[in-house]
């Protein structure tokens, strides 16, 4: 009896230090005892924790479930598990585990249940934090444009509703557990393949373009990132991707318009040099046949024929520089003008272009100064350049009246040679410089203008000055006079020409045949 008690003591004082709770319940589930922990856990006495009293400690919610798990458990003679939650008196909960073991005795009928209850609150917060995060992650991977599918083992193991709208699927179940490889299109399966061992060797891929295959059977667009993951232990990849359908069509009407344009361009090309030549062909023996009548070579002729005669010479010239001027823009803006650039002295340029036009100004009683200071040699296409200041010098002639002056200089810095026109002629007004450089511009562009010409000349001057790399401009005041400069760098690097010829390669070509 001694003895016993002795056992009975030492059992009760092990369970009332436990740290977890510990009860002891008869055959019918009626608890007769309940540790210190316990009693701690539930906020109940010993007594209310005795019969059936123990249940009130279970939170409502919880209650209906856990009793109907306790009997259907005694009933059916089965160890009892359950996880739920203890409501104390003071509103404190706390989530438990509790496990059940039958005490039977010697015959093996039961005496009785032995039972821990284990606080889990920690590790249940815990779970329940990570469930949030995982919920409010998953809620903006399902919320996303954009489409979300992970791969393990080649097979897709998830994909967000973007994703599903991709390939076509209305479920995810239609495309978990489907190979990656079926899913893309075949043009890029070995670019996918050997992009995936990339990524899990750890190499980052950029941005990629492909197309997948759809469930109805079509090919669709995508862009997408992949990146690597580990899912479930094993090396897999996500991908990113979005449906590009509306760009790549809008890129291949870009593409299709470019193909147009250019095509019109081409034409617009050819046209122009078709039709130059063809007007200057019958100019020549024209002019040919006019200087022999002009020279008497078929025999005298009346002084009203010769000034007729005179008169039909000048404009047959004019239309044959006009026919060459376009010509020339039609060429520098195709890319494909020739410049023969060759080492030259450019105050020999400069100072044989001046002769050139010195009896044109002395007809019109014009004084021509030519200042000159030695610049170094330079890479120009002599013919050009000399166009170029001709054309500029004939400017100034035209808009200068009787008696003016005209004052060609060249002079150069560290870096370019400049050359400059000025004369004291009409001058032009600020508004109207910028535009005077490009094709068929002119100040007075009436039918009834003074001055003739075609709006051409500077606007060829532009694009042979800008191939030499340099700048062309102008300073004027209406009524006081302008001057005309442009540089030449020493260096010489034409920028223009690659991009130039490679815009409009073929429409060079074209127009080189046709003139
Ligand atoms: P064009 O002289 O054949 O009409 P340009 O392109 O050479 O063509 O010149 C364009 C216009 O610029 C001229 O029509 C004229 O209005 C103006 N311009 C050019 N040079 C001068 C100048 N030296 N003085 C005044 N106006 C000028």
């Amino acid at each position: 009896e001694e003895a016993l008690r002795q056992s009975e003591k030492r059992y009760q004082t092990l369970a009332g230090s436990a740290p977890v709770g510990i009860f002891h319940s008869d055959a019918q589930g009626r608890g007769v005892y309940s540790n210190n922990r316990l009693i701690e856990m539930t906020g109940l006495s010993q007594e209310q924790t005795l019969g059936f009293g123990w249940s009130k400690s279970i939170h409502p919610e919880d209650r209906e479930r856990v009793l109907k798990e306790w009997f259907n458990a005694l009933e059916k003679k089965l160890p009892f598990r359950s996880e739920y939650r203890f409501k104390r008196p003071d509103g404190v909960t706390t989530w438990v585990i509790c496990q059940v073991v039958a005490q039977t005795g010697d015959s093996g009928e039961i005496l009785g249940y032995i039972g821990t209850v284990t606080d889990i609150t920690e590790s249940k917060r815990a779970e329940e934090a990570l469930k949030e995060s995982e919920d409010r992650h998953r809620s903006v991977i399902e919320s996303s444009p954009f489409g979300f599918a992970f791969q393990s083992d080649h097979k897709v193991v998830y994909v967000n509703p973007a994703a599903m709208k991709i390939f076509g699927a209305s479920k995810p179940e239609e495309l978990i557990g489907e190979s990656i490889f079926r899913l893309i299109h075949p043009d890029y399966l070995d670019k996918v393949k050997e992009r995936i061992s990339k990524l899990i060797r750890g190499e980052i891929e950029p941005l990629m373009e492909l197309k997948f295959l759809r469930f109805d059977g079509t090919s669709i667009d995508v862009e997408l990132v992949s990146i690597p993951f580990t899912y479930m232990g094993k090396q897999g990849t996500y991908a990113i991707m979005q449906d590009i359908t509306e760009r790549k069509l809008a890129e291949e009407h870009l593409k299709q318009a470019n193909i147009e344009l250019r095509k019109a361009d081409e034409l617009k090309t050819k046209f122009l040099s078709v039709v130059s030549h063809e007007l200057r062909t019958p100019l020549t023996p024209i002019n040919a046949q006019l200087q022999i009548i002009l020279a008497g070579y078929f025999g005298d002729i009346t002084e009203k024929q010769k000034k007729s005669l005179e008169m039909i010479f000048r404009n047959t010239t004019r239309l044959d520089r006009l026919i060459v001027d376009i010509l020339d823009i039609s060429k520098l803006e195709a890319g494909v003008m020739k410049f023969n650039m060759v080492r030259s002295n450019l105050n020999e340029i400069v100072e044989n272009a001046v002769e050139t036009m010195r009896t044109q100004a002395q007809n019109k009683s014009l004084k021509l100064i030519f200042k000159e200071n030695k610049v170094p040699e330079l890479t120009v296409d002599k013919d050009r350049i000399t166009q170029v200041i001709i054309n500029l010098i004939n400017n100034a002639i035209k808009f200068t009246d009787e008696g003016g002056a005209i004052e060609v200089q060249l002079s150069g810095d560290s870096d370019h040679a400049c050359v400059a026109v000025r004369d004291n002629g009409i001058g032009i007004k600020k508004e109207d410089q910028e535009r005077l450089f490009t094709p068929f511009q002119q100040v007075d562009s009436s039918y009834t203008r003074k001055y003739e010409g075609s709006g051409l000349g500077l606007a060829i001057c532009k694009r042979i000055v800008t191939y030499h790399g340099g700048k062309i401009w102008i300073e004027s005041e209406l009524g006081k006079g302008s001057v005309f400069q442009f540089t030449i760098p020493y260096n010489y690097k034409n920028k223009e020409e690659k991009t130039e010829s490679n815009l409009f390669g073929k429409a060079g070509k074209v127009l080189e045949k046709g003139a």
